[in-house]
């Protein structure tokens, strides 16, 4: 959980997944006329380690080694890549699932009985990486109960930051409509405006 994820009022289960999502921000918009600024949070190993431990995943050790950094990262792409595909297409997208699979296999996981609380899924073994297999596991469960059709991948191309989709039926297309969403409606208007007008003349 975070504070971004508490604000957009992402379920916890799915928290910890949005968030390094999100770790990459490709937002490029100007908005009330400052371009946003695009951001790597996880530019280093270490930075990597650093935002693991702030969420409670994995364990105080040595940082990441550069072959589980590089692993992190092809797990957010493949998830990413995942999420930006439109959910009832997911199922479909064979050659992104292959991706996701393969990148998902560093991070093995193991079901815990706990009690009261039930079961979990969490990481195989212990280690630095392991941290990130709560990732998949939240993607996992994300899958089985039907919430991960609702994160997605705005479909503004300058902004491409992941979402949890609120709306009852679930076809938000935008992280919020009222600025990734006017500003493509105001770019589509216009440019049937333009072929109008050339087509006019
Ligand atoms: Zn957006």
């Amino acid at each position: 959980m975070s504070r971004e994820s508490r604000k957009f009022h992402v379920p916890d289960e799915l928290a910890n997944l949005y968030d390094f999502a999100n770790t990459l921000d490709l937002r490029k918009f100007v908005h009330h006329g400052v371009r946003h600024e695009q951001a790597e949070e996880l530019a280093t190993p270490s930075a990597l380690g650093a935002w693991m431990r702030e969420r409670g995943l994995g364990e105080h050790g040595p940082p990441p080694s550069q072959k589980q950094f590089e692993n992190a990262l092809r797990l957010r792409q493949s998830i990413r890549d995942y999420l930006r595909c439109d959910p009832a297409e997911r199922p479909r997208k064979q050659g992104v699932i292959d991706t996701l699979n393969k990148a998902m296999e560093p991070f093995s996981l193991r079901v815990a009985g706990l009690g009261k609380a039930g079961m979990k899924l969490v990481a195989a073994q212990s280690g630095t990486t392991p941290g990130l297999s709560a990732i998949v596991a939240e993607l996992y469960d994300g899958a089985v109960n039907g919430s991960l059709n609702r994160l997605k991948m705005c479909a503004a191309e300058e902004c491409q930051r992941v979402f949890y989709d609120r709306s009852k039926p679930a076809t938000r297309r935008w992280c919020q409509s009222t600025l990734c969403g006017n500003r493509e409606k105001t770019r589509t208007y216009r440019e049937r405006y333009k072929a109008h007008a050339s087509s006019d003349g």
